[in-house]
């Protein structure tokens, strides 16, 4: 049987305060013309990761406003998953072979599982390429309506895995993107709507964290809450350029000889790739003892990543390739102006000279951060800016928002 996830009851009320009555008016008026509809979310972990950590917060909210909505997780083994890993990888364009039995296992799997899905449903949203094939291995009739959430950037696919999973694609009735530019070629049967992802502004890691609270908190790493911070959040990754970031802070230095530079990000056991580029970004760094660099194993959670964006005078993210970005909006959303680099979703949130500065280059880069610096009122500005373009579009009652019209338009309410 699959593993359906419990997850603790949340309340569209609570949400109020921060978005506003008319978009909690819509909402429930959306979920009364969905009242008891059967929803089922399937998806590959129940912790990690962005999906998880959006289905979270989306499952629970389905339910306070009257969807029968599940949440459930496909069982594999390691070979499995070192599949799925290569599917992920080679759909995002990676040069790697797809061998025949690669191609097996991933069916075997996906059939297992379909073939304990209980229950009927009138929505099933399947997230990701994980367990795409579900749709063709089910029991006749389970669900109404099939929907896949793609949550990675199939734009430009390994040829091999597109082919193999083209036609499970377009079995489905609806496809889900986040951007536009994300859609690979030939997704041609299902209705394509493209869907952001978001924020929960009321998790731990997003609620308001007093300031004073967050400067004690980061100051136990060794940072001095009264000098400037620069903060990057990231997995330790070539796509998400820490070296990059080192030097841009280098170039800061003279200016701001007092100016810290936090490097952030959390380490997976099992992610052998960022325990080398953490050691990387360390020997960048050097000697340079206003440089941390912290990680989970240092204590560093969701709560403590919110109180270095909140204590930060500058979020940088200077990605090379991004998704979306999620920790640009979670800057964002507490007020700071974002440095981010010109890729994925970053454009999205970072609106160039109002709610942060786009940039390139390393040079851009430290110009623009220094900038910032000199400039605490504009920092505060676009900070401002920032957050309100973040209510306005990138919070999870917008994400539920978009669910519901998209079962209303597929059940043709
Ligand atoms: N994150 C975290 N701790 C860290 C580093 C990252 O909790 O030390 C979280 C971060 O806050 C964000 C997510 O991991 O919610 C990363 O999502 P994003 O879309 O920015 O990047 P991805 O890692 O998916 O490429």
């Amino acid at each position: 049987m699959l593993q359906i996830v419990d997850v603790p009851g949340k309340s569209l009320e609570g949400y109020r305060s921060i978005v506003g009555d008319d978009v909690l008016e819509e909402i429930r008026e959306l979920g009364q013309t969905m009242k008891g509809a059967r929803v089922a979310h399937i998806n590959a972990t129940a912790f990690g990761g962005g999906v998880a950590e959006i289905l979270q917060s989306l499952v629970p909210l389905m339910k306070d406003v009257g969807l029968d909505a599940s949440w459930q997780v496909i069982q594999g083994s390691d070979e499995f998953f070192n599949v799925t890993k290569a599917c992920h990888n080679g759909l995002q364009g990676m040069d790697i072979p797809f061998t025949a039995e690669m191609k097996s296992i991933w069916e075997q799997y996906n059939r297992i599982n379909a073939e304990q899905f209980e229950g009927e449903y009138d929505f099933v949203v399947v997230h990701d390429p994980q367990p795409a094939g579900f749709i063709r291995f089910v029991r006749p009739h389970v669900a109404k309506h099939w929907i896949w959430r793609c949550h990675i950037d199939t734009s430009n696919p390994n040829p091999e895995y597109w082919q193999f999973f083209l036609p499970y694609i377009n079995a489905y009735e609806a496809a889900i993107f986040t951007m536009k530019q994300y859609v690979g070629p030939g997704v041609t049967d299902p209705r394509i709507h493209i869907i952001a992802p978001t924020i929960d502004p009321l998790t731990e890691k997003n609620r308001e964290i007093p300031l004073e609270e967050a400067r004690q908190v980061v100051s136990r790493f060794g940072v001095r809450p009264d000098r400037p911070l620069i903060t990057q959040v990231s997995r330790f990754d070539p796509w998400k350029d820490p070296l990059g970031v080192i030097d841009a802070y280098r170039q800061v230095k003279p200016a701001f000889p007092e100016a810290q530079l936090a490097l952030v990000g959390s380490m997976a056991t099992d992610d052998p790739e960022g325990w080398y580029y953490l050691d990387k970004t360390c020997r960048h760094a050097g000697e340079d003892d206003q440089i941390f660099i912290l990680h989970n194993f240092h204590g560093v959670g969701a709560y403590e990543v919110g109180c270095f964006q909140t204590v930060s005078d500058v979020i940088v993210q200077k990605s090379i390739r991004e998704g979306f970005g999620l920790v640009v909006t979670e800057a964002l959303w507490k007020g700071k102006p974002v440095v981010g680099g010109e890729a994925g979703g970053i454009p999205l949130q970072v609106i160039d000279g109002q709610t942060g500065f786009l940039v390139r280059t390393v040079d851009d880069c430290a110009a623009r951060i220094r900038q910032l610096l000199e400039d605490p009122e504009l920092a505060r500005k676009m900070g401002q800016a920032g957050k309100e373009h973040v209510r306005q579009h990138f919070l999870i009652t917008r994400h539920l928002k978009d669910y519901l019209q998209l079962f209303r338009e597929l059940a043709g309410r």
